[in-house]
């Protein structure tokens, strides 16, 4: 079994280095050799499967995980590979200047590429309910959270709100904005706070398919359940690392 450290490490590699695309491989063979797809990877889960529960069950989270993620990966390489200009940047650039991607292919990278990095973040936030710290580490996060929000259940409880009123399929989010404040924002679809200059921190998920197999229509009760498996020292070392 993994240590703590372990884990959170994997976590940080999870967050940074597989979000980059693979350079592409053609020097490799040669002139002739293909361009060779895919350039995104589906990362794995940090965890088993079955770790959440009873929070989060272990077939939604490999339903989630290995079917919708991955049709967002495969899709999103479909899109770069029928557009060179867009060969190796990595998916946080692309969804941060959506208006530099080709007309053609800007709503797939705008939706899968979305897909893509809204459950890479969302995964790695999220941590086994049983090796979970009670508190928030002391540091600029906490404080700002105690500021904004007076603790961290204020926190949670305005997520909630901004979760429970989103129509449809989306996120809420606890987002960086400028200035190092803290902002609550809900995005519909596979939506970026990126796409309009934030650093998400973390992404309540509220499309059907992350609640609906345990939780049937009762998004409410996914909320609460929810934040038993938050970890916020991932979130805490978002809020720190952002600009
Ligand atoms: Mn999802």
């Amino acid at each position: 079994m993994p240590t703590r450290r372990e884990v959170l490490e994997g976590s940080a590699v999870l967050a940074g280095a597989l979000l980059a695309p693979r350079l592409a491989r053609a020097q490799a063979g040669g002139a002739s050799a293909p361009a060779e797809a895919p350039v995104f990877e589906l990362p794995p889960l940090p965890y088993a499967a079955d770790a959440l529960e009873p929070h989060l069950d272990a077939e939604t989270m490999r339903l989630h995980h290995d079917k919708h993620h991955a049709v967002y990966v495969a899709k999103l390489n479909e899109a770069v590979a029928a557009t060179p200009a867009l060969a190796g940047k990595s998916v946080e650039a692309l969804l941060q200047n959506l208006e530099a991607v080709p007309e053609s292919v800007r709503a797939a990278v705008r939706n899968h590429g979305g897909g893509h990095a809204n459950h890479s973040l969302f995964w790695s936030s999220l941590v086994a309910a049983a090796t979970r710290p009670a508190l928030l580490p002391p540091g600029p996060f906490a404080a700002a959270v105690q500021v904004e929000f007076g603790a961290l259940a204020g926190l949670e409880a305005a997520l909630t709100r901004a979760a429970s009123g989103v129509f449809g399929s989306g996120w809420a989010w606890l987002s960086a904005a400028s200035g190092r404040r803290l902002q609550i924002e809900t995005t519909a679809n596979q939506d970026s706070p990126l796409s309009v200059g934030r650093t998400p921190l973390l992404g309540v998920d509220v499309w059907e398919h992350a609640y609906y197999l345990r939780y049937q229509n009762r998004r409410a009760d996914y909320l609460a359940a929810f934040w038993n498996v938050v970890d916020w020292r991932v979130v805490a070392k978002r809020f720190a690392d952002a600009a």
